[in-house]
């Protein structure tokens, strides 16, 4: 009986130190996988984490876009300096991209560069957009490209005005507009 009483004294509570201690290590294991999980997540959508991401074969493209809209946005060409839609559009609104209908800019961060093409001082929000060194020309620029459809937009400068001193230079084609209602 002594004895019983002896292990019921000192092996059980030993016994749940030990399981305690085996659970609290596991969770602290489980907590610190899921931060790397998080960050490794973040770190590879970094620019790209639309849920939603649009991938086409050039064909679909070639059928759903005009001639002029494939040309810009799918074989990154430059519509004409002045000639855009946008250029000195002024109306309150969004402006989509034309392919896929991520809305990528605001009317009010829109401005008068006078470099041909709508520019803007900013995106709608940092991840609809991805940007892509561009050495095409004999430039070295960047280009800038809609994070769900990766269509070629246009290409950024900083010599914007502020707050960001950015000129988003971007071809009207690869814009759709929709007026904001009051
Ligand atoms: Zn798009």
């Amino acid at each position: 009986m002594k004895s019983i009483k002896f292990i019921s004294i000192i092996i059980i509570p030993l016994l749940v130190l030990g399981l305690w201690s085996i659970f609290s290590k596991s969770q602290a294991v489980d907590a610190g996988r899921l931060n790397q999980s998080i960050f490794q997540d973040s770190t590879k959508n970094k620019g790209k984490n639309m849920s939603d991401k649009i991938v086409k074969s050039e064909d679909e493209w070639k059928k759903e876009l005009t001639p002029d809209q494939y040309y810009v946005l799918r074989q990154k060409g430059t519509e004409r300096p002045f000639t855009g839609e946008y250029n000195d559009h002024k109306e309150k609104g969004v402006y989509k991209c034309a392919a896929c209908g991520n809305i990528l800019f605001e009317s009010d961060t829109k401005f008068d560069s006078d470099c041909g093409w709508p520019s803007y001082f900013s995106p709608l929000a940092e991840d609809r957009v991805i940007y892509r060194e561009d050495k095409s020309h004999g430039m070295v620029r960047t280009e800038v490209m809609c994070a769900k459809c990766e269509g070629h937009l246009g290409h950024i400068f900083d010599d914007g005005p502020d707050p960001t001193g950015l000129r988003y230079c971007i071809n009207s084609v690869s814009l759709k507009f929709e007026k904001k209602e009051d």
